[in-house]
């Protein structure tokens, strides 16, 4: 029997711990936090479930577009959060949701091992004193957020996102320090709570890796719910004064807050656990090098997830998690693809994307054509009041085969499957324009859109 020593227990961990276990193999999971990793534990899981009672009450807020009245004695919507029972039910929830994923893990036969580990020799997992012998080992030990030496988390008021949980009431003031996609969905999640937000963007524009238009969108919704966006600056320092920060800019200005959200990237979890002593390459920045079917540079020894930096998450990490088993335990596997991969950016609206960029498009990286559609010309759209966002396809100029869309909207998250479906079945603007959507459905919009991109057969 193949005996697997996987370290992490994250997607990249426990869902190739699946695999392996059904392929036959012998499964030890080695982790030090919890199964589910940071994942379930601290980032995706917990923020998610954060959002979802902002988002909630930004439509309670809104009520009164629709005919509610929700409206207290001095005309203010009269919604407020109990931030200790929001971040209670967050932490259970999270904490109930790793319980779930280590009980199917272990009703899996997978051997779950509490600690830290490192590697002794490529077939050696040391724990403490024990040793663990591999003939496969994978690496999952996921990321940690990067601090800046001038701005170092304190855990009371200048915070990383793990620490937002233990907050006891609702930030007055939050400054969200970095707009790529984990500040912009704090700084729009606490804006929905209730908190004053100022964004804090290196960058001209928020979510500099995403889509223009869509940022565009968003960054426009922000600012009309009373965001500050500071764009083009970095934050140079972060002061605790013990009531508040101060947040020292670049360009010279200071921003005061009641607290310092960092969101300024991750460092991957390889150092000190022996990769490179067993030749394992990393990159400059730590990550773990691997290829398209998660081998490293040491034969036997594969990784995958945070810790080799390749599109960090959840859903990339558990794939290249199976692949990796496939790939060790003899299976036909087939290699990694990222140009099918789905995401979303879980703001109010939400901004999903799959495949080709427009910027693939305009760069002339591929010959297609383009259509944005408004969703105010949605009908459901108008009826639940959800103008902001879009439609965007992308197309082979002559074939019409789908290669990516973007769709900013109401859950946006759940709408792009059908795109996600066409690109990863090469699926023309054709199929996609004769499948039925339901009137009225913001659906709607996405054969709307492929029906724009059809072209007159030639006669
Ligand atoms: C705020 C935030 C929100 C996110 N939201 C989403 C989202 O909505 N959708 C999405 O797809 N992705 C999301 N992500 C990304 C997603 O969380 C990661 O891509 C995912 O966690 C990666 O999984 P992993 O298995 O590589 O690592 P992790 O989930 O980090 O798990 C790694 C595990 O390894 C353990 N470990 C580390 N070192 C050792 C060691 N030496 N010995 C033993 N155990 C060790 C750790 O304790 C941890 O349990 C989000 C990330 C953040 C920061």
């Amino acid at each position: 029997m193949t005996k697997v020593v996987i370290i992490g227990g994250g997607p990249g961990g426990y869902e190739a711990a699946l695999v392996a276990a059904q392929l036959g193999a012998e499964v030890t999971i080695v982790d030090r936090d919890g199964i589910g990793g940071a994942c379930v534990l601290t980032d995706c899981v917990p923020s998610k479930t954060l959002i979802a009672t902002s988002v909630r009450s930004t439509y309670v807020k809104e009520a009164a577009k629709l005919g509610i009245d929700v409206a207290e004695a001095d005309g203010r919507p009269g919604v407020s959060v109990d931030l200790k029972t929001v971040n209670a039910r967050v932490k259970r929830l999270a904490q109930a949701q790793s319980d779930d994923t280590a009980a199917r893990v272990v009703k899996e036969g997978v051997e779950v091992i509490p600690g830290e580990a490192r590697l002794v020799d490529p077939k050696i997992v040391a724990v403490g004193d024990r040793r663990i012998h591999a003939d496969i080992v994978l690496v999952a030990t996921g990321a940690h957020p990067r601090e800046l030496p001038s701005a170092r988390p304190d855990g009371e008021r200048i915070l990383t996102w793990r620490h937002l949980y233990e907050l006891e009431s609702l930030p007055e003031k939050l400054i969200v320090v970095g707009s790529g996609v984990t500040g912009a969905e704090f700084a729009n999640a606490y804006q929905g709570l209730g908190s004053e937000v100022t964004l804090v963007s290196s960058r001209e524009r928020v979510m500099p890796t995403q889509d223009a238009d869509a940022a565009e969108v968003l960054e426009g919704v922000f600012g009309r719910l009373g965001m500050t966006v500071l764009g083009k600056t970095r934050a140079e320092s972060v002061t605790n004064t013990g009531g508040g920060v101060v947040v020292t800019l670049s360009d010279g200005r200071t921003v005061e807050g009641s607290h310092c959200l960092m969101t300024v990237g991750m460092i991957p979890n390889t150092a000190n656990i022996g990769l490179e002593e067993i030749g394992v390459r990393l990159d400059d920045g730590g990550f773990v090098q691997v290829d398209r079917v998660s081998r490293t540079s040491t034969p036997g020894v594969y990784a995958a997830g945070d810790c080799t930096g390749v599109n960090m998450l959840a859903s990339v990490a558990a794939m290249q998690g199976r692949i990796a088993m496939w790939h060790a335990l003899g299976e036909a596997v087939s290699p990694l693809k990222l140009s099918t991969v789905a995401a979303t950016v879980f703001t109010h609206p939400e901004l999903a994307s799959v495949g080709a960029t427009e910027g693939d498009v305009r760069s002339g990286r591929i010959d297609a054509r383009v259509v944005n559609l408004p969703l105010d010309t949605n009908p459901r759209a108008k009826m639940t009041n959800s103008k902001d966002g879009f439609v965007k396809l992308i197309c082979r100029q002559h074939t019409g085969i789908v290669m990516g869309g973007v769709i900013v909207g109401p859950r946006a998250s759940e709408l792009i499957l059908a795109v996600s479906v066409a690109v990863q079945q090469r699926l023309t603007v054709d199929d996609l324009a004769h499948t039925f959507a339901v009137y009225p459905s913001l659906s709607g919009s996405v054969t709307e859109a492929a029906r724009s991109l059809m072209q007159a057969s030639p006669e």
